[in-house]
C-alpha cells in the first residue's frame, strides 16, 4: 500500500519535472505569471487558485500544475494592462473604425488616457460622424458641424466683461501660488510600484524630472503615474541586471524615448546607455542620486544614495530584517562587508527601499544585524 502511494507521487513528481524542462524549452509562449520555484526553474502560467493547505493553481498551456507553496520561491505577475493593451492593438484592423473605438473604450476603462484619445481621433478620421467618438473628445454638434465644446463655449461668454475681468484676477492668484511654490525647496517624492521587484518611481517637486528605479513590471502604473503628476521620466536606474529587475524595462525605455538607462559597469543590462561606477553622481532634476558599489547579490550591483532627501534604494543588497542571496561564501563576505562599509555608515533615519519587499531604515537594520 504504501510502496504503491510512494511510486504514484514519484511518478506525479516525474511528471511535473517534464512540464518544467517543456516550459524552459518554451519561454514566454503564454504572457501570464511567472512562478520561480525554491529549486530553479519556473512555471509560466495563470494563477488560478491558492488553496488553504498551501498548494497553488496554475493554469499553464498544458494543463493545470499543482505546486506547494514551500517550493514557490517568489511570483511575477507578468501581463500588466500596457502588455495587454500592446496585445489588442496589434489585434485591432486600423481600417475598422467601431473596432477602433472599441479599443478606445477599452484603454478609457484602463485608465490609459493618451492612448483612448489617440484612437478616438482615429475613429473620427475614419468616420468623420461618429457621434460617441466625437462627443469624447469634447465636440458638439452646431449648424456649423461638429465643433469643440471649449470653442463653443467661448463665443458664448466673450461678450461679458465681468466674466472676464473675473478669470484675470483668478489668473492672478493662480501665478501667486506658483510662485510660493517655487521657493520651496526640492523634495524627493517615492511612490512604490509592487511587480516582479518593487519598481520605484521617484521625482523631483520642483522640475517634475522623474526616474524609475528598477523595471521589474508596472509599466502601465509608472506612466499613470507620470500622466497624473505631468512628470517628465529622463532616467531608468537598474541596481543590477537579474532579469526580475528588467523584465519591464524595454518596454518603459520604448514609452520614454529620451531617457537614459543608467546602470553599474559590471552589470549586464540590454539597453543600457550610460555605465555608471561608485562615486558617480546621477541627476534627477535637482535631486543627486551618489552611486554606492555593493557586490555581493551580483558583481555590479549597486545602492543609490539621495543624502538631502535621506533616502537609500538598495537594490538586492539590503532588505528589511536581512540581505540579498549571495551564490558562495566569497561573495556572502563581500556582501556583508559592502553593508557595514558603506550602508550601515549612513545616518540612522535614512529610509531604506529595497529590491522586494517592505521599506526599513538604516538604524532598523543596523539593530537587525547585532
Ligand atoms: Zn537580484
Amino acid at each position: 500500500m504504501e510502496g504503491s502511494a510512494m511510486k504514484s507521487r514519484l511518478s506525479n513528481r516525474i511528471r511535473l519535472m517534464l512540464v518544467f524542462v517543456l516550459f524552459l524549452a518554451l519561454p514566454g509562449v503564454l504572457h501570464a505569471d511567472i512562478v520561480y520555484l525554491e529549486k530553479g526553474g519556473k512555471v509560466e502560467g495563470k494563477i488560478i487558485k491558492k488553496d488553504s493547505d498551501g498548494v497553488v493553481k496554475i493554469k499553464t498551456i498544458y494543463g493545470v500544475v499543482e505546486i506547494q507553496e514551500d517550493n514557490i520561491e517568489r511570483i511575477e505577475k507578468c501581463e500588466s494592462v500596457f502588455d495587454l493593451y500592446e496585445r489588442k492593438l496589434k489585434e485591432t484592423p486600423k481600417d475598422d473604425s467601431e473596432a477602433r473605438f472599441r479599443l478606445a473604450e477599452w484603454c478609457r476603462e484602463k485608465k490609459l488616457k493618451t492612448e483612448a484619445k489617440k484612437h478616438l481621433k482615429e475613429v473620427i478620421a475614419l468616420s468623420p460622424d461618429h457621434e460617441k467618438a466625437r462627443t469624447e473628445l469634447g465636440y458638439e454638434k452646431t449648424d456649423k458641424g461638429w465643433q469643440k465644446k471649449a470653442s463653443v463655449k467661448k463665443k458664448k461668454t466673450a461678450s461679458t466683461t465681468a466674466k472676464k475681468e473675473k478669470s484675470k484676477s483668478r489668473k492672478l492668484a493662480r501665478k501667486k501660488k506658483k510662485k510660493k511654490k517655487s521657493s520651496k525647496p526640492a523634495k524627493p517624492v517615492v511612490k512604490t510600484i509592487r511587480a516582479g521587484c518593487n519598481v520605484y518611481l521617484l521625482w523631483c517637486t520642483k522640475t517634475k524630472e522623474a526616474a524609475v528605479i528598477d523595471a521589474g513590471g508596472g509599466a502601465s502604473e509608472v506612466f499613470q503615474l507620470i500622466e497624473q503628476n505631468k512628470l517628465k521620466l529622463t532616467k531608468i536606474i537598474i541596481t543590477h541586471g537579474h532579469g526580475d529587475h528588467v523584465a519591464a524595462l524595454s518596454s518603459i525605455s520604448g514609452r520614454a524615448k529620451n531617457a537614459e538607462v543608467l546602470a553599474h559597469e559590471k552589470a549586464p543590462v540590454r539597453g543600457a546607455t550610460r555605465k555608471v561606477k561608485e562615486g558617480d553622481t546621477i541627476k534627477v532634476g535637482t535631486l543627486t542620486l551618489k552611486v554606492l558599489h555593493t557586490p555581493g547579490h551580483t558583481p555590479g550591483s549597486m545602492c543609490l544614495y539621495i543624502k538631502s532627501g535621506k533616502i537609500l534604494f538598495s537594490g538586492d543588497t539590503l532588505f528589511k530584517n536581512g540581505l540579498g542571496r549571495t551564490r558562495s561564501a566569497s561573495d556572502r563576505q563581500m556582501i556583508i562587508k559592502m553593508i557595514k562599509e558603506k550602508l550601515f555608515v549612513l545616518p540612522d533615519d535614512v529610509v531604506v527601499y529595497p529590491g522586494h519587499n517592505e521599506s526599513t531604515t538604516i538604524g532598523a537594520e543596523k539593530k537587525h544585524a547585532r
